[in-house]
């Protein structure tokens, strides 16, 4: 019997178990037929998926395979893509892990100006993230759009995930992982204010609401077949490589005094209720049209000011004279 126990990285390099001979030990069955962990003389292990049920070769990892942009799919046009496509999910829910368990934060959907297109998940920093299926890593490095560190996998089915704002990446381009695989831990990188996930669903670099797919309550997987449908696409979504989200102010607008998520109908009437009210003005300047009659000392007096004020409003003397129909500020 074999005992082993998940060092945290942290643990691993202050006994510098990483620089011991790493001879495999033993092999042990995972939920997942598919995969098995190995482990190691120097009290490491990995995830194994032997060669033969790696698809690296298969058209989806080697077509559109750009490792170094965030979009892979610049010259595919919504058009292209069916109207209806029946994706296979996963073969059995062992195939499934969800990216990371927490406090949904920002749903995706308009946001302010612009389109929120992915969703937030809340996590104190360093809280391992998981590949939600098995794929082949296409991006794994620094964003400076928005995203932070970055890993981008793609699936058999040709979906694709993103998994945003991270502190620390755990996988190299290429690689292939299985689902719930540690790729990174979360954290607050990027345009971003406070830890969280952001996580993307993607086909052909379009996203789609990833809760037509997982349920973040429970973190459970909603279909293993799911129809994806050309109308579930937002088609801005192609047009910037950066992420397009404040996460500062208008986060806020998501979330109660208590920082507990708004649910949709709070979120409409939060909205309505920002726009309705009228924008404060920058400058209350008053102005007032010179009738007959009408003289700076009697225009003081109407407007509760001093004929003084009303000459450094405008630039002149209380001996300048002034012109019937000549606007003068007042306040
Ligand atoms: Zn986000």
């Amino acid at each position: 019997m074999v005992v082993f126990v998940a060092m945290p990285l942290e643990a691993q390099r202050k006994y510098n178990l990483e620089e011991l001979p790493e001879i495999p030990i033993d092999t042990i069955d995972t939920a997942n037929p598919k995969v098995k962990i190995i482990t190691f003389t120097n009290n490491t292990w990995k995830y194994y998926i032997p060669d033969y049920l790696k698809l690296t070769d298969a058209e989806v990892f080697t077509s559109h395979w750009v490792t170094n942009q965030v979009f892979a799919y610049k010259d595919v046009k919504i058009g292209d893509i069916p109207e209806t496509m029946e994706i296979e999910l996963v073969e059995s829910l062992a195939d499934y892990h969800p990216p990371v368990l927490g406090r949904v934060s920002s749903r995706y959907g308009p946001r302010g100006r612009g389109m929120h297109k992915g969703i937030d998940i809340g996590l104190p920093t360093g809280e391992p993230i998981y590949a939600t299926f098995e794929g082949k890593v296409r991006y794994a490095r620094y964003n400076s759009g928005g995203y932070g560190y970055l890993v981008i996998l793609r699936h058999p089915n040709g979906l694709e995930t993103y998994y945003g704002h991270l502190c620390k990446l755990n996988v190299d381009v290429d690689d292939y992982v299985v689902a719930g695989q540690v790729i990174g831990y979360g954290g607050n990188t990027g345009r971003s204010r406070g830890p969280h996930l952001h996580f993307e669903v993607r086909y052909a670099d379009l996203t789609f609401d990833p809760e037509r797919i997982i349920d973040f309550s429970t973190g459970d997987l909603k279909w293993q077949n799911f129809v994806l449908e050309r109308g579930y696409f937002n088609v801005s979504s192609k047009l910037t490589e950066a992420l397009e989200e404040e996460e500062g102010d208008m986060g806020d607008m998501f979330v109660d005094k208590d920082g507990n998520p708004l649910s949709s109908e709070e979120i409409v009437d939060k909205l309505e209720k920002a726009a309705a009210k009228p924008k404060p003005t920058v400058n209350d300047a008053v102005y007032h049209k010179v009738k007959s009659g009408d003289n700076l000392s009697k225009i003081a007096a109407k407007y509760g000011t001093t004929v003084g004020a009303i000459c450094r409003l405008n630039g002149i003397k209380s001996s300048t004279p002034i012109r019937i129909g000549q606007r003068l500020r007042v306040k």
